[in-house]
């Protein structure tokens, strides 16, 4: 099927954003990774036009850097651009939580205790790509219950830098941020306790960027096509 041929409602440039900010945060794509507007012309169908107009708006978001006669790649933050995301959601995130905990509803704290249950299972069944996808999920969903469409387009602009960068800094054992502190921030939220859900959010950024490492090697050997296809 031709993206082009699509209507409307499904842009396709949007279509190829929205699949490589997916194989960012799921940490499938790495950063340095070259990718060719032809390559992905042909992945997605689109013409090479549709493929810049995509790399432009990944660029827009810091996820992509465009190299004048090299082409496009997936972004590498430095170790500083990563200390400003971290400390710029652990200001946002830790104001959300303290917002939901004055305005939540028990439709929300469902919502927030069935998502730390599919981290729960998705770490059971030792399924990596869902427990990354579901780790950052978290985070827009307290976004989301918390915030306006505008504070949830913030936070998914920072979840994904933060993806790049534990993408290339994090040490390798650590995959996730885990659902036992996702779990003691629901709980917090749910007894409308602000306090300690903001300290508790605010020791989850910092135990999230103690796992940082700058000697991490980087791997860059990636197909596009296996990734996105
Ligand atoms: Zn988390």
């Amino acid at each position: 099927m031709s993206l082009e041929t699509d209507g409307p409602g499904d842009s396709p440039h949007l279509v190829i954003y929205n699949r490589i900010w997916q194989s960012i945060a799921e940490r499938k794509l790495r950063p340095g990774t070259r990718l060719k507007e032809e390559q992905l012309a042909e992945i997605f169908a689109v013409s090479r036009a549709r493929v810049r107009q995509a790399l432009s708006a990944l660029e827009r978001d810091g996820l992509v850097t465009l190299v004048p006669n090299r082409g496009a790649f997936v972004a590498e933050p430095s170790i500083e651009e990563a200390r400003d995301i971290f400390f710029a959601r652990r200001t946002i995130e830790s104001q959300l939580v303290n917002r939901l905990c004055a305005t939540r509803t028990p439709g929300a704290i469902a919502r927030l205790e069935d998502h730390v249950a599919l981290e729960r299972d998705a770490r059971k069944r030792g399924d990596k790509t869902d427990c990354v996808r579901l780790s950052g999920g978290f985070h827009l969903l307290i976004g989301e219950l918390a915030g306006s469409p505008y504070l949830g387009d913030v936070l998914r602009d920072l979840v994904s830098r933060t993806s790049l960068i534990l993408v290339m800094y994090q040490r390798r054992s650590q995959t996730d941020c885990g659902p036992d502190e996702h779990a003691d921030i629901v709980a917090a939220i749910a007894a409308q306790d602000a306090a300690t859900a903001m300290a508790l959010m605010d020791h989850h950024m910092d135990h999230l960027e103690g796992t940082l490492d700058l000697d991490d090697e980087l791997a860059r050997q990636t197909d596009l096509k296996d990734l996105l296809q």
